[in-house]
């Protein structure tokens, strides 16, 4: 079924079947999870998926679920690691995406790798032969009026789609591109040379005033870190992938291939700050960081989306007075990735608020990665089939790894700034009396991996 036919409230034979049905966009990780989870539950599913009529350009295939670049669904340690506590809920959930990794997991250490292409057979196979599931290939072009949707376009959503998310959000609401800067666990930050204020301590409130964490440099830390930026090892863009991200936010080796002042003038501009460790210490240049979520745990460098490799990001980042033991809960990019404003355009149920029929799901409402994309799909099949089954279920509680990223993308995070975000301990909740900084982290780690086990298994009683 394809564009053309919506709405199609007129079409009563067909009208009567919609309203049971849940149609969902996208065959990809999210939208693959999505309809197993809700055919299970006894829903009716079409999976519309434009590949292989319409291709992507990173897409080989016309397969579901297909990875599109590395074979890593990263950490299986579900202690110690929050995107391998996402795997094990998503295992106590049955999860089509955890089976058939698992099914076809290679040797990778305490990493989950899988072996990419009868990975993907499968998923498909599987969906194809559930009793409740129909595939139909073709583009969606629009935001149907009528019937239970599910989008799962990812971050390479059809242009035409894009352009129809955006005249029902607004422009501004739809990102083509992310722009990532990095994102630092507040506790690793050393505070002893790092200070609070706010540019010209600008704003009404402390809080205001206090709104910006100021690392300084001098002259000789600041050319140094010139000269590892420029010789640092960067990623390149995919063909395929258009560089009209260059208007809105350089990235900063490029804004210091332009000139050794020029990062001095842009975001490591010392104006309007005074050390508050040594007042009389004017320093040469001042990396920022602000606030990435409301619990305060996570800040991200202000401006400094980078195509730095990973391994050279941590090692130049931590050059960076204060953040020497910096631990990084995302590394930053620039990629070619569509995503919508979720903190301010989606309900906690996932719904675009604006029409409710419609759900997001997967890397377009601004998580990233296979594994959180999964989960998102996991999550809107199932409320997606409540709803349709007439049981409204909550959302996922927000202790679990499932819950804290859906909370985040629903309204924890900053919306001003929203950027794609990977699950990390940073969104959980602190569970108290526990020591905080480094040494406490084994012990905070596990306290979370234990709390969101036993809630996300109680979730899911109340659902069998
Ligand atoms: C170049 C590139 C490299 C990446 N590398 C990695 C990596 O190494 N590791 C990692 O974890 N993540 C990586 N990602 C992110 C990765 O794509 C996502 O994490 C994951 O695939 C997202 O799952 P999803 O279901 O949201 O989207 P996808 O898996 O992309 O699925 C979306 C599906 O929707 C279909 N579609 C799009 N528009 C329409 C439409 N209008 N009508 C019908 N169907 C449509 C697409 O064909 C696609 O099959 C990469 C992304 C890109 C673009």
């Amino acid at each position: 079924m394809i564009i053309g036919l919506f709405p199609i409230a007129a079409r009563s034979p067909i009208s009567a079947f919609m309203t049971q049905t849940l149609h969902i966009v996208g065959g990809g990780m999210a939208g693959s999870e999505a309809a197993w989870q809700a055919a299970n539950m006894g829903v009716s599913v079409v999976i519309h998926e434009m590949r292989p009529k319409v291709e992507t350009f990173a897409h080989r295939t016309g397969h579901l679920a297909e990875m599109v670049c590395s074979n890593s669904f990263r950490s299986d340690d579900h202690e110690q690691n929050a995107v391998g506590l996402l795997h094990w809920e998503m295992r106590a959930a049955n999860g089509l995406i955890m089976a058939m990794a698992d099914k076809h997991r290679l040797p990778a250490g305490g990493a989950l790798a899988v072996d990419r292409d009868p990975f993907a057979e499968s998923v498909t196979e599987t969906l194809m032969s559930h009793p409740n599931v129909s595939v139909e290939y073709g583009e969606i072009t629009d935001l149907p009026a009528e019937g239970h949707w599910i989008f799962a376009t990812g971050p390479l959503t059809s242009t035409a789609l894009g352009a129809a998310i955006q005249a029902e959000t607004g422009a501004d609401r739809l990102a083509f591109f992310d722009a990532i800067a990095p994102i630092v666990y507040a506790d690793s930050i050393d505070m002893d040379i790092a200070w609070l204020q706010s540019r010209y301590d600008k704003g009404e409130t402390e809080e205001e005033q206090k709104a910006y964490l100021n690392c300084p440099m001098n002259k000789e830390q600041y050319e140094a870190f010139i000269d590892a930026l420029l010789s640092a090892d960067k990623t390149e863009f995919h063909e395929g992938e258009t560089a009209g991200y260059f208007d809105g936010c350089l990235p900063i080796e490029v804004m210091a291939e332009r000139g050794r002042e020029t990062l001095r003038h842009g975001p490591m501009k010392p104006v309007g700050l005074t050390n508050a460790h040594n007042p009389d210490d004017k320093a040469y240049a001042v990396v920022q960081l602000r606030r990435d979520n409301a619990l305060g745990t996570l800040l991200n460098i202000v401006g400094f989306q980078t195509k730095m490799k990973y391994g050279a990001q941590t090692e130049v980042f931590r050059m960076i007075p204060g953040l020497e033991n910096a631990n990084f809960a995302r590394l930053g990019g620039i990629h070619r990735n569509t995503f919508i404003n979720s903190p301010t355009l989606l309900d906690d149920q996932m719904r675009l608020k604006s029409r409710p029929n419609i759900r997001f799901a997967g890397q377009v409402t601004g998580v990233e990665g296979y594994v959180e994309s999964a989960a998102m799909g996991l999550l809107a099949g199932r409320l997606a089939a409540a709803e349709i089954l007439g049981n409204e279920l909550d959302t996922a509680p927000l202790n679990t790894a499932m819950g804290a990223l859906v909370h985040h993308i629903t309204g924890g995070a900053e919306a001003k700034t929203f950027q794609p975000m990977n699950v990390n301990f940073g969104l959980f909740q602190p569970v108290d009396g526990l020591k905080g900084g480094r040494r406490g982290r084994k012990d905070r780690y596990k306290a979370y991996t234990d709390r969101a086990k036993a809630e996300w298994q109680t979730w899911l009683d109340k659902q069998s």
